[in-house]
């Protein structure tokens, strides 16, 4: 058990990786578990149907796996919809491949209840354009195997890694240059371990089950990635925690007054566990970037690399994927904001805001993160001696 060829400190974090492993064990896994499960936080509101500013959209899904499930109205937390406006019986089947045949553009006023609709400066996607933008329960769509794969995926990731690895020239890529690539780097491995640990291994039999060797292959021989999942973790952890007050005080409210205090009292669970705050207080310490003559203008442009990254995920060939991948870089850019984007000071005109969406996305995104920071501590040890023979 354990990442024993992990020792010492995360790169440019607080933590070491026995700590991380050991509070995602104990703490973090079972609180985000629970908490994703909540009316609140499984519920996300994104727009599916692929507009991709950069290429022809020619990236086929093989499988009917990569399908998106919409929400039957029926699903939805009563506050999230207007009274009025009923689907009728033959729109609650789920809309496999359609992202656009169902979407209640009516949603939002309700929705929003409590909650502000501003602009991430880091992000492409705009929440409160309501065109096309639909719900979706993340508990139905798992993130795993989907078979997208081929030259569509790849001209993603190639593109992704080409916008944040621009053009300094003839220097070394700065700190603040490299922590983006990290965490680009650290969710990649990420959405690697969830297709390796729920792989379609029988394609006539339906069978699913973990794939190590892929695992192996794509993330744990290349010991960068797996460093780059921990700093992505602890990046956005420190995001959650830098946040906790305006999350400990947001609003939950989605109308069934049980779940929301539970939804309540989890968030404090994870906010404010006493062993989180002993061993790992501050996760990442931003205080260093964006500082010098030059910082604000680098910011600016590492905002709109950033962004680029996030227009990208509409070229995503797979509706499953895009949702997932739209998601998590909107939960990266939120974590942005929050580290970034806010001075931190009392009387601030820049005082954190945060649209709802953003909160789910940042919370799903760490959950992410953290399953597959276990899964590492958990299987790696095994897919490591299977691979390397030892
Ligand atoms: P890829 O994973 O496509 O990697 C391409 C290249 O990037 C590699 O050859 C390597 O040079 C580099 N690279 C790989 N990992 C890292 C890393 N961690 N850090 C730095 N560089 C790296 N497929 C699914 O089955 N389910 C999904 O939910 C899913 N979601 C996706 C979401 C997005 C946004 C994208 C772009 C793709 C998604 N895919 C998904 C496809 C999947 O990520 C792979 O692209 C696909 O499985 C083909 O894998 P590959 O072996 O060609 O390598």
């Amino acid at each position: 058990r354990g990442t024993p060829k992990y020792s010492g400190m995360v790169e440019d974090c607080c933590c070491d990786y026995e700590t991380v492993d050991r509070l995602n064990e104990e703490v973090l896994h079972p609180s985000l578990q629970e908490l994703v499960k909540t009316p609140f936080f499984r519920y996300f509101k994104v727009k599916l149907w692929c507009d991709c500013p950069f290429w022809p959209d020619d990236g086929m899904c093989r499988l009917r796996d990569c399908s998106v499930c919409e929400c039957p109205e029926s699903e939805f937390p009563e506050s999230f919809k207007k009274p009025d406006h009923r689907l009728s019986m033959t729109d609650l089947v789920c809309q496999e491949g359609k992202p656009q045949a169902a979407v209640d553009r009516t949603l939002d006023s309700k929705a929003f209840r409590g909650w502000t609709e501003i602009d991430n400066p880091w992000t492409n996607d705009d929440e409160t354009d309501n065109d096309e933008m639909t719900y979706v329960n993340l508990q139905l769509n798992p993130e795993r195997y989907t078979g997208y794969t081929g030259p569509s995926a790849r001209r993603i990731w190639d593109a992704v890694y080409s916008e944040n690895c621009p053009k300094y020239p003839s220097q070394e890529l700065c700190h603040e240059e490299k922590i983006l690539y990290k965490l680009i780097s650290g969710l990649h491995s990420s959405i690697s371990i969830h297709i390796a640990s729920d792989y379609l291994l029988d394609e006539a039999t339906n069978l699913w089950g973990q794939n190590l060797t892929l695992m192996y292959d794509r993330v744990l021989r290349y010991p960068d990635r797996v460093r780059n999942l921990y700093f992505t973790f602890l990046f956005v952890l420190r995001a959650v925690t830098k946040a906790s007050d305006y999350l400990e005080q947001a609003e939950y409210d989605t109308g069934n007054p049980n779940e929301d205090l539970t939804t309540q009292s989890l968030i404090k669970q994870l906010l404010y566990n006493p062993k989180l705050q002993a061993a790992c207080p501050i996760p990442f310490d931003e205080a260093n970037l964006w500082k010098g003559q030059s910082g604000p203008e680098l910011k600016q442009k590492i905002q709109q690399q950033f962004r680029n990254i996030s227009a990208m995920m509409d070229c995503v060939g797979c509706e499953k994927c895009r949702l997932w991948g739209k998601l998590q870089v909107l939960g990266l850019g939120t974590a942005l904001k929050i580290l970034f984007s806010v001075d931190g000071q009392e009387n601030s005109s820049h005082t954190l805001q945060l649209q709802r969406n953003e909160v789910i996305a940042l919370t799903n995104l760490l959950n992410r993160l953290s399953e597959s920071v276990k899964f590492i501590q958990e299987m790696g040890p095994t897919a490591e001696r299977i691979m390397e023979g030892g």
